[in-house]
């Protein structure tokens, strides 16, 4: 569950659920993967997704 503090907004690991270290670093230091954003709803998605799983949006690389 993501929740907004400010004008910060907390991200949190697709696989572990671990918080992100920082938005402007998207890299879980937990699972050692590298994290996208989806363009559509950008919330935080594991890299070798195609699809978002959260709104279905087409993911490009
Ligand atoms: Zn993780
Ligand atoms: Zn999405």
């Amino acid at each position: 569950m993501t929740e907004q503090k400010g004008q910060e907004m907390r991200c949190f690991c697709p696989y572990c659920d671990e918080e992100l270290m920082s938005a402007n670093l998207p890299f879980c230091q937990m699972c050692k993967v590298t994290i996208i954003y989806c363009s559509e709803c950008e919330k935080p998605l594991p890299r070798d997704k195609k699809v978002c799983i959260y709104c279905g949006t087409e993911i490009k690389d």
